[in-house]
């Protein structure tokens, strides 16, 4: 992967259309987390002795044997890397389906597991559509499914997996807090909502959707950031200077424009953009909105594009019940200098992951994995590599 980082790069920018130089650091992660369960997995897959008074009892990994993982296209390197590197080294081995607008990338990374050794049919990409997906779950030989991408296709794979009493993991859409408790540094704090948010042209599912500021810093805040994103500029994302990517479909940028236009017709406001770019592509203005409420569909919606919706809030406890009012429940970020201030705060998030004065993101030895309609399980780290393990007792007496 190391070796043929800049031709993938290109191939994701080419296939979903994000900055070149946000595609090379998916490759790095994504060799990262090979680089760490080849090293690690001896330490993670060890037998756990038990305390047992009446004999020797041992807990042992074994792997399940075929696993269907179902991967969306806004990281369609890393998500598959994800959920492939762990089962691969316990022993699993996957079938793969890619989202159907990414599958030469999905075709490279096959490549790679064949190039590298891997013996045939350990590693298969499936190029089926979504709606086939079921027929493969309920076949015999699949022993589990993993899924990231909506909550729609993940209640689709969920429902088919327990019917048939098959082990999933869900990885679905998430629409993070941003909290900012102070302005304590609020450069750092607005730089790091610009990338909290933008980063991957705000495709991501911890993406900081809802950004949410304490009323002191409120103003400041939103005018630092609003000019922040005026600064971007659209053109080719291979191009190094270009700052502003499209997003991946034309139909995905008319969802973002037509959630905007529905707060603005609502009531709310953008500080800046709220429409599209004036350019050949599927851009997005960059859009800071402001004003909006339940009534609206950004207050509900997963904005899968560069659109932070800024909320102002009293105290803590306000921040809190804003953070929570959502059907998702995947990560959040907390910015303040007083870090137990920020924990207490981060206690009280529904979410699966936390970050304390950095954005919400993604390492090989952190778990990943949310609460709430945003699914279930974990991904990486020491827990993603159990999630399809036969945790078998062996007892000798
Ligand atoms: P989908 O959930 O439709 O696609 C993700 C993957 O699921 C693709 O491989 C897709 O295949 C597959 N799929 C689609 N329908 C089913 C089904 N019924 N059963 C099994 N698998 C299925 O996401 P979209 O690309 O349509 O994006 C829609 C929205 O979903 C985004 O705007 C965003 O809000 C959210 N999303 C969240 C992601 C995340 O990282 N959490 C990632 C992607 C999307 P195929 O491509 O063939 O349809």
């Amino acid at each position: 992967m190391r070796d043929r980082s800049e031709h993938l790069a290109r191939l994701v920018t080419l296939e979903m259309g994000k900055l070149i130089r946000h595609s090379r650091a998916e490759i790095d992660l994504s060799a990262r987390i090979l680089q760490y369960y080849a090293d690690k997995a001896p330490v993670l897959l060890a037998d756990e002795p038990l305390d047992f008074r009446d004999g020797s009892a041992t807990v042992i990994n074994d792997p399940l044997g075929v696993i269907l993982g179902v991967q969306p296209w806004n990281f369609p390197v890393y998500q598959t890397v994800r959920f492939a590197a762990p089962n691969l080294v316990l022993g699993n081995t996957i079938l793969l389906k890619p989202a159907s607008n990414t599958p030469q990338s999905a075709l490279a990374v096959e490549q790679l597991f064949a190039d590298a050794g891997a013996p045939r049919g350990v590693y298969t990409n499936l190029l089926i559509p979504g709606r086939e997906v079921y027929r493969v779950i309920e076949s015999d030989v699949v022993r589990g499914a993993s899924l990231t991408g909506s909550d729609r296709a993940g209640v689709s794979v969920g429902e088919t997996a327990g019917r048939n009493v098959k082990k999933s993991v869900l990885e679905l859409g998430g629409s993070d807090p941003f909290i900012v408790l102070d302005d304590n540094n609020l450069d750092r704090t607005v730089e790091a909502a610009l990338i909290g948010r933008l980063h991957n042209m705000g495709q991501s599912c911890v993406s900081a959707k809802r950004v949410i500021v304490i009323s002191e810093v409120f103003d400041r805040f939103v005018t630092a950031l609003a000019e922040r994103m005026l600064e971007l500029v659209p053109g080719d994302p291979v191009d190094e200077a270009t700052t502003l990517a499209p997003v991946c479909s034309e139909p995905a940028a008319q969802t973002l424009v037509d959630q905007v236009r529905d707060a603005l017709d609502k009531g709310a406001t953008a500080v800046v953009g709220g429409g599209h770019v004036d350019h050949p592509g599927a851009f997005v203005q960059p859009t800071v909105l402001v004003g909006v409420t339940p009534k609206m569909r950004a207050y509900h919606e997963e904005l899968f594009g560069p659109i932070a919706v800024v909320y102002r809030v009293q105290d803590d406890d306000q921040a809190v019940s804003l953070a929570n009012d959502s059907p998702y429940g995947l990560g959040g970020a907390v910015f303040s200098s007083d870090i137990s201030r920020a924990r207490a705060v981060a206690s009280r998030i529904e979410s699966g992951m936390v970050w304390i004065n950095h954005p919400t993101s993604s390492e090989p030895e952190l778990p990943f994995g949310g609460i709430k309609r945003s699914g279930y399980g974990r991904e990486l780290s020491h827990l993603g590599i159990k999630e399809f393990a036969n945790r078998k007792l062996i007892v000798t007496m």
